[in-house]
């Protein structure tokens, strides 16, 4: 990571100064050579014109002498270079046609150091003007004409070294700012770029972030260009992220409650299944057990008495259960419709109590009852089955002398019905099996009573239909009390 973090800074830095650098090389040679050119513009306009201006007074001269003869002409060409103090500015020396030095006048007393001397004089012989340039001297060669004849050559010796000097100046001042604009430019940039790869090791946190799934450490860049776009687009891509796992997650824990749902449905409808069959046989034995032995001693009419009126119990607990367990699967497997009608709570259980009473009366029991006047919409089958169910139990399991209470009464917006009894009761840890379908607390007892362990489910599964719910409250040997909570 730091070292990426070097290498972006670094190239970018890199990227300037070579920038910086081109830059200020081209603008020293572009300076530079423009200096130079006119500076050896200047030195050649200036040459031409002492050249110019001596030949113009050879030629005035010349005009007033009457002797024209090349040696007097040659007499006054020598002359006149020191005549005229104007014409001693630059050092010059006068050769004749032949390139014999005729006479010469030199103030910084140097030595001639050009050494193709010879043959520019000559080539200055030949009518042409050519000049060259040896350390910081120019030497310069032209013929002399007297009415288009050449007549003497003219060497100049002109001094540029206050032009290399100056030219060497402004070299060295390129070289130095240079340096000063390539350092401060390197020092500028490295302060941006650090600024602005500071703001882009953030949005690169930002990604890394995003990666482990650390949605809250994403962090915005307050920028008004791209960088600034990006960071935006990075947050919303984060949100999209999160809110799509978030779904994801939801989406997940619904199918695996779901799955654990579906697994728990198939565990229980096989532990149903073995529990039916298991039922089922026990009366089926005994049936078949009854009519082996009826067969074998048919002349035994005590046996024969006992078989059928066995025979006959056992029809009736197969009755009961295939009905029972009709009615679960039935209960589990079909959306029934639920058939609400206005019916009065108090009328309903009233006749339930009337009916009951015979079987209340022959267990030795009394029933109390502290049911208010409701009137409420409810599915009035469902409500008969649960209550008759809810009683039978309470009969079942009560003790002799016992009693059943059975209240309902109103409150805010719910109908509470209660039926307890003083019985045997529920040991706490059988509390929440008892809504299983087959689950007896003590199986021999409820074989006595007929019970199969189906009663307490189908009254659940009823209640649940019906959007209510049911509890229950009891103390071993002191008795149960089952509530059942409905909406108005
Ligand atoms: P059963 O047909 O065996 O009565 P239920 O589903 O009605 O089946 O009840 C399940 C078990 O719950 C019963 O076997 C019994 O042990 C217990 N039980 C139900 N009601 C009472 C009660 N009022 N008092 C004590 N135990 C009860």
């Amino acid at each position: 990571m730091n070292f990426l973090k070097i290498g972006i800074k670094f190239k970018l830095i890199t990227f300037t100064a070579s920038l910086l650098l081109t830059v200020i090389l081209f603008l020293s040679i572009l300076v530079l050579n423009g200096i130079k050119n006119y500076q050896n513009k200047e030195a050649e306009a200036a040459l031409f014109k002492q050249k110019d201006m001596f030949e113009q007074y050879f030629s005035e001269r010349s005009s007033s002498n009457n002797n024209n003869s090349v040696d007097n002409n040659i007499q006054l060409a020598r002359g006149s270079i020191f005549n005229k103090p104007w014409l001693r500015n630059i050092p010059a020396s006068l050769y004749n046609t032949k390139g014999e030095l005729l006479s010469g006048f030199k103030t910084d007393g140097k030595l001639n150091e050009n050494k193709d001397k010879e043959f520019m004089i000559q080539y200055a012989i030949d009518g042409k003007v050519s000049y060259v340039k040896v350390n910081d001297v120019i030497y310069f060669y032209s013929p002399i004409k007297y009415k288009n004849n050449i007549v003497a050559i003219l060497e100049l010796e002109y001094s540029v070294k206050e032009n290399s000097l100056f030219y060497n100046n402004i070299k060295k001042m390129f070289l130095i700012t240079g340096c000063f604009a390539l350092a401060l430019g390197i020092i500028l940039g490295i302060f941006y770029f650090l600024t602005l790869t500071r703001d882009i090791y953030k949005m690169k946190n930002s990604v890394e972030n995003i990666q482990k799934g650390n949605f809250d450490k994403i962090e915005q860049i307050d920028r008004n260009d791209e960088l600034g776009e990006l960071s935006k687009g990075l947050i919303f891509m984060s949100d999209t992220i999160e809110k799509n796992i978030e779904e994801l997650k939801i989406e997940r824990d619904t199918l695996s409650v779901a799955v654990d749902k579906l697994e728990k449905m198939d565990k229980q409808q096989k532990e149903f299944i073995s529990n039916v069959t298991h039922e089922f046989k026990t009366p089926i034995t005994t049936i078949k057990a009854y009519t082996d032995l009826i067969e074998i001693y048919n002349k035994d009419l005590d046996l024969i008495e006992e078989g059928t009126s066995n025979i006959s119990k056992e029809c009736d607990r197969l009755t009961a259960m295939v009905d029972s367990v009709l009615n679960l699967s039935a209960l589990e497997k079909y959306d029934f419709e639920i058939h609400k009608n206005e019916v009065n709570l108090k009328e309903i259980l009233d006749q339930i109590c009337s009916r009951m009473m015979g079987k209340i009366k022959k267990n030795n029991l009394t029933l109390e009852c502290d049911i208010e006047d409701i009137i409420t919409t409810t599915d009035e089958e469902n409500l008969r089955h649960i209550v008759i169910n809810l009683i039978d139990n309470a009969i079942k399991y009560n003790k002799p002398n016992g009693s059943i209470h059975i209240s309902s009464h109103r409150s805010e917006d719910k109908i509470i019905l209660t039926v307890e009894d003083t019985g045997i009761g529920i040991a706490e840890d059988a509390l929440d099996k008892i809504f299983e379908p087959f689950y007896r607390v003590e199986s021999h007892r409820s074989r006595e009573t007929g019970g199969v362990g189906l009663g307490l489910a189908l009254v659940k599964k009823l209640v649940e239909k019906q959007r209510g719910t049911i509890n229950v409250a009891s103390k071993l040997k002191e008795g149960s009390k089952f509530s059942i909570e409905f909406s108005i």
